[in-house]
């Protein structure tokens, strides 16, 4: 199947006489016929569902669809975009461990790493992803477990050389995890330029339309988790009898320790309705996403032709930085946020703001409805003027979300909201 098929269609195959659209299994247990099996279940040696703490059907198959579309062994839904990347990063390292990362990531990412992560014996050093093979290479340790980007950075824009990352990785032994948030599965597949392990806030495109948080893990499996560097993979887990992961799931090691031991441990699994609702949107990515992606570019050559405006930022825009970059990695579009720079610092970013009639100031992103955010001012606050120089994020910079209006609604908004700055 194609993707625009495998989002209708993958994970969830109706029965003779079965419920044509994926039901909402709204139960927290399951029943068993002997006792037997239930020690079987707890074994790992049957396939089955434990408890909804663990698996859930209707989650598992939202899980399934999600593997298919990013072409990996397997997935695991978490409660949040957050929880995403904090379990994907701590699946693998604990304290005592490295992470490299770009700098140019969400603003809750950064201070994941930097501060929490950080309170639990994990270091993390930013560079620049913009640097040499040889400059990435020298931010490496012998503790370095991971090294992590974005596809499309959050506020940034930056898009990401996932192959140069991947090399790199790859010649430390470590895997490379990308979020790819921002991109979607519609737009770039991460894993096809060597990424091994992929992250969603699923809150965003994934769902589309801001009635579910939520994230997702995904597991290439092709990363050697039995190259020496990880003991966690191959040496006995304690918490449960004794497994060794690589030796009993093989390829899909990593994504059976996240969920039978961190999930399990952690209780970050969510809900049957909220994976169900987030499958809805799922079933229309595609879709959304060239019109995202169609408006955006219609918007980032307005702003980028008004006086009022000193930068914008999308990669379709020849100015961009990482305009090279598009057509390996995003041949079919760039997604519906990009950022702007109005003219007049803070204040005239505030003023143009406070003026949109139809675009909604929210602390979201990558919805079905045009939204705008003053990033300074709220998702990245809590960072130093030196972190937000790195996270790309200036005082006048506005983060733009093309909705799926009409382009001309949209545009007619930005010109009566320009006026005023
Ligand atoms: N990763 C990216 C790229 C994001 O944009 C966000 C949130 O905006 C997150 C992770 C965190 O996701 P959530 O808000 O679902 O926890």
């Amino acid at each position: 199947m194609r993707i625009n098929t495998k989002v209708l269609h993958s994970g969830y195959t109706p029965e003779n006489g079965g419920t044509h659209v994926l039901p909402i299994y709204q139960s927290t247990t399951y029943r068993y016929d002997s006792t037997e099996h239930v020690g079987k279940l707890f074994d790992l040696a049957v396939p089955g569902h434990m408890y909804s703490r663990i698996s859930n059907p209707t989650v598992v198959a939202v899980e399934d669809k999600i593997a298919d579309l990013e072409g990996g062994v397997g997935a695991l839904c978490v409660t949040s975009g957050q929880m995403a990347n904090f379990l994907a990063l701590t699946n693998i390292l604990g304290a005592g461990d490295h992470v490299v990362s770009s700098p140019a990531v969400y603003g809750g990412t950064i201070n994941l790493l930097a501060v929490t992560m950080k309170r639990l014996g994990i270091e993390v050093t930013f560079i620049d992803a913009r640097s040499s093979e040889e400059e990435l290479s020298k931010a490496f340790r012998p503790n370095t477990k991971a090294m992590f980007g974005e596809t499309i950075a959050n506020p940034a824009i930056d898009v990401l050389d996932i192959e140069k990352f991947a090399r790199v990785a790859h010649r430390h032994g470590v895997p490379l995890i990308v979020d790819n948030t921002f991109a979607t599965p519609v737009l770039c597949r991460p894993f096809e330029f060597g990424a091994d392990i992929v992250t969603h806030s699923s809150t965003k495109y994934m769902d589309g339309h801001a009635i579910q948080v939520g994230g997702v893990i995904v597991d290439r499996g092709n990363f050697d988790w039995a190259n020496g560097n990880y003991p966690l993979f191959t040496e006995p887990d304690e918490s449960y009898h004794g497994i060794v992961y690589t030796d009993y799931f093989g390829k899909s090691a990593y994504i059976n320790k996240a969920r039978f031991q961190m999930v399990r441990d952690l209780g970050v699994y969510p809900s049957a309705q909220d994976a169900w609702l987030m499958n809805l949107g799922l079933e229309t990515l595609p879709l959304r996403m060239e019109r995202h992606c169609k408006n955006a570019d219609i918007v980032a050559r307005y702003f980028d032709a008004s006086d009022k405006v000193e930068y914008v930022k999308y990669p379709t825009l020849p100015s961009h930085p990482d305009h090279e970059l598009v057509k390996k990695y995003l041949p079919n579009g760039c997604s519906g946020v990009l950022s702007v720079v109005i003219k007049g610092g803070r204040e005239g970013a505030v003023r143009f703001l406070d003026s949109l009639k139809l675009a909604s100031i929210v602390v979201h992103v990558a919805d079905i409805r045009t939204c705008v955010l003053h990033p300074a001012s709220a998702t990245h606050r809590q960072l130093t003027e030196e972190q937000l120089v790195a996270a790309g994020v200036t005082p006048g910079l506005i983060r733009f979300s093309c909705g799926c209006e009409d382009i001309d609604d949209i545009l007619e908004d930005i010109e009566q909201a320009l006026k005023n700055v």
